[in-house]
């Protein structure tokens, strides 16, 4: 496995791996390496012949400056997880190399960021977007692999790969859980062992949701109720929005009439933790 730092130096060791006929898999993160990352860095060992993850702490989507000093860095047990999960390059830039100038040109997603996250981030999904553009550039994949579990980001990707024509097949990938179903998160590092329990209570909410739909409930409003009274349950657990959305748009749904996810973001303390769940109706 390969560090590299610099831009054109990863973009060398894209274009020979593909010189060499392998497909190239892309898995961008912020390091503080978990399960989940690890099940995206696996899927797509297995299924691309070069596999880059880059770990690059992303200034520009941190909507609180605080929040970005303190988001965890553990570069040298990231690199042992990139390694046991088979990737054979690590892309792990300095702010200077991704940043060398304020930028002036920006990628601006539209409507599919305006509601859900978008709305309590302002200017989180134009971070976002923007560095995976850059990231894009740089690392020059065949397939780039994104977790379910930030269901609006994913979205967001999605439609910008669309509507850009980047020639790049995103491929979503399955939230992992810990066993309380809590979904893995670097945020849930800063959790201590009682809002850990607490936090439970947000899958909990979901498959409550999840089983209104499942039974046959079309309405939203339903669903959402459902979703709530099992998160009420826990008055440590502050809902910032919990909303029916269709999957693809991220446009909140009153009835369900195709595919969507319901999803939420909560505050334990000063800890943002943010989950969903799909649903498609038969
Ligand atoms: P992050 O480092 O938080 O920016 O995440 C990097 C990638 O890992 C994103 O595509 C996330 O959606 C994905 N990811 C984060 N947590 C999980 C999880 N629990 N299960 C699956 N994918 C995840």
């Amino acid at each position: 496995m390969r560090v590299m730092a610099t831009i054109a130096g990863v973009r060398e060791a894209v274009r020979a791996a593909r010189c060499e006929g392998r497909r190239v898999g892309f898995v961008p993160t912020m390091g503080a390496l978990h399960a989940g990352h690890v099940s995206l860095i696996a899927r797509s060992a297995a299924e691309c012949g070069a596999t880059v993850v880059s770990i690059f702490v992303n200034p520009s989507q941190f909507n609180q400056a605080e929040d970005f000093e303190r988001y965890p860095r553990t570069l040298e047990r990231d690199l042992e997880a990139c390694r046991a999960a088979g990737a054979s390059i690590v892309f792990a830039p300095s702010n200077e190399e991704m940043y060398p100038r304020p930028l002036s040109t920006w990628i601006e997603p539209g409507a599919v960021a305006e509601h859900l996250c978008g709305r309590f981030r302002p200017g989180h999904f134009r971070g976002v977007a923007t560095v995976v553009a850059k990231l894009f550039h740089a690392v020059e994949a065949d397939r780039a692999y994104f977790g379910e579990k930030d269901a609006q980001q994913l979205a967001v990707i999605q439609t910008m790969v669309a509507e850009l024509n980047m020639a790049v097949e995103i491929v979503p990938v399955a939230t992992v859980r810990e066993a309380g179903g809590l979904a893995m998160s670097s945020r849930n590092e800063r959790l201590g062992a009682e809002e850990r329990r607490a936090a439970t209570v947000l899958y909990a909410g979901l498959r409550a949701a999840l089983a209104r739909l499942e039974a046959g409930e079309r309405e939203a409003r339903v669903v959402r109720e459902a979703a709530l009274e099992t998160v009420g349950r826990e008055p440590s657990v502050r809902v910032e929005y919990l909303e029916v959305a269709d999957a693809g748009t991220m446009q909140p749904v009153e009835r369900v009439s195709g595919p969507v996810r319901v999803l939420v973001a909560a505050w334990l303390g000063g800890v943002r933790l943010i989950d969903n769940v799909g649903f498609v109706p038969g």
